[in-house]
């Protein structure tokens, strides 16, 4: 009896913990202060023709982006989410029909937005861009301290305060930066082209930042390396045009990260390690403005804290377009990334709820 009693238990106990979903490895994408606007309405009308806010041969977008409504401009500008995401994942975030997707900080800027989606909380205290390593546990680092992830969590970033949000000199997480090489005594040869490929393009950004395909070069070659099992790639030249109101390279901006976006799915899907079991979640950290608002976001910005939440992977139904009435934050997507490995998230400050929707 007493033995049935504890083989009873272990089975309890194994039932309990087994990982009830398929996933084993994350990408977590973040486009910074790119808007729901352009994503689910495509390129607005009152910005693409503005003398303003394009280059003097903004023909050549107009003409790349523009169509006769909204469906053929989006799928103009973001092909990869309208044919594929739409297709075999989730778009939450169309306000249009309802569906909302909101921060939940009430800073709506870079490193408070950041910081609530990897930490899974709205920290008052972090108010600033420059505000020091974040006291705050992230999702990241928990997963990194599990059995068969230690040093399988990395981290990729066009911006570099993005070591300071991740706090990777309290977890020794690989985050690699603006001007950083990856370094190692087995480096692949494309990772080498990749270390030296990131120095030859022109500062354009100003110090701290590079461009997105230095940081997505830099992160393809590490992953067919080193099959890292969660991989969080952080952009920024939307938010970087739009700042210096460019609307043509902000949506060219975007194009391309859809271009990447999809040149990486299609490789996780002809790698075994990744193929069937990887899930992918695609977010920005906050909105902007609207009008002539557009080049700006912060509390001076209404609706800038207005944003979206895209995921595609094995575990979650294929709904595509939200269209009915709801409601996420992205204080919701830390909590959301840790369940779909068969965590449950815990940080010396509280989490929010994961989104369930997103998993069978
Ligand atoms: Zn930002």
């Amino acid at each position: 009896m007493k033995a049935l009693i504890i083989v009873a238990a272990l089975f309890l106990v194994t039932a309990v913990s087994a990982q009830p979903f398929k996933t084993k490895n994350i990408i977590m994408i973040s486009m910074d202060g790119f808007r729901w606007h352009e994503l689910f309405r495509g390129a607005d009308s009152s910005l693409i023709f503005s003398k303003k806010y394009n280059s003097i041969d903004s023909a050549r977008y107009v003409q790349k982006f523009w169509g006769p409504d909204e469906q053929t401009r989006r799928e103009k500008l973001m092909p990869f989410v309208w044919q594929h995401i739409a297709q075999y994942g989730q778009l939450y975030g169309n306000r249009d029909l309802g569906n909302k997707v909101n921060v939940r900080n009430t800073f709506w800027f870079s490193y408070p937005g950041r910081s609530e989606v990897q930490t899974g909380y709205f920290d008052p205290a972090v108010n600033s861009n420059d505000y020091p390593d974040n006291p705050n546990e992230n999702v990241l680092e928990f997963i990194n301290k599990k059995k068969g992830y230690e040093g399988k969590v990395v981290s990729f970033a066009s911006w570099d305060a993005v070591a300071r949000i991740l706090n990777r000199d309290r977890n020794g997480m690989l985050v690699n930066i603006d001007g950083e090489d990856v370094k190692g005594d087995d480096l692949t040869s494309l990772q080498k082209e990749a270390n030296r490929f990131q120095h030859y393009s022109p500062d354009i950004f100003g110090p701290g930042e590079r461009p997105d395909a230095d940081t997505y070069l830099m992160s393809k070659a590490y992953i067919m390396a080193k099959h890292p099992k969660v991989v969080y790639i952080d952009f920024g030249d939307t938010d970087e045009y739009a700042h210096g109101g460019r609307y043509d390279f902000y949506l060219d901006g975007a194009n391309k990260t859809d271009i990447m976006i999809s040149d990486l799915w299609n490789y996780l899907q002809q790698d075994p390690f990744y193929k069937g079991q990887t899930t992918l979640l695609i977010f920005p950290d906050h909105g902007r403005g609207e009008g002539s608002q557009w080049t700006s976001h912060g509390q001076k910005a209404p609706h800038s804290d207005e944003t979206y939440l895209m995921v595609m992977g094995p575990d979650t139904p294929a709904t595509g377009e939200q269209k009915t009435q709801g409601q996420i934050y992205q204080d919701q997507y830390a909590q959301t990334m840790a369940m779909l490995l068969g965590f449950h998230f815990t940080a010396n400050h509280p989490v929010g709820e994961p989104v369930n929707s997103v998993m069978k």
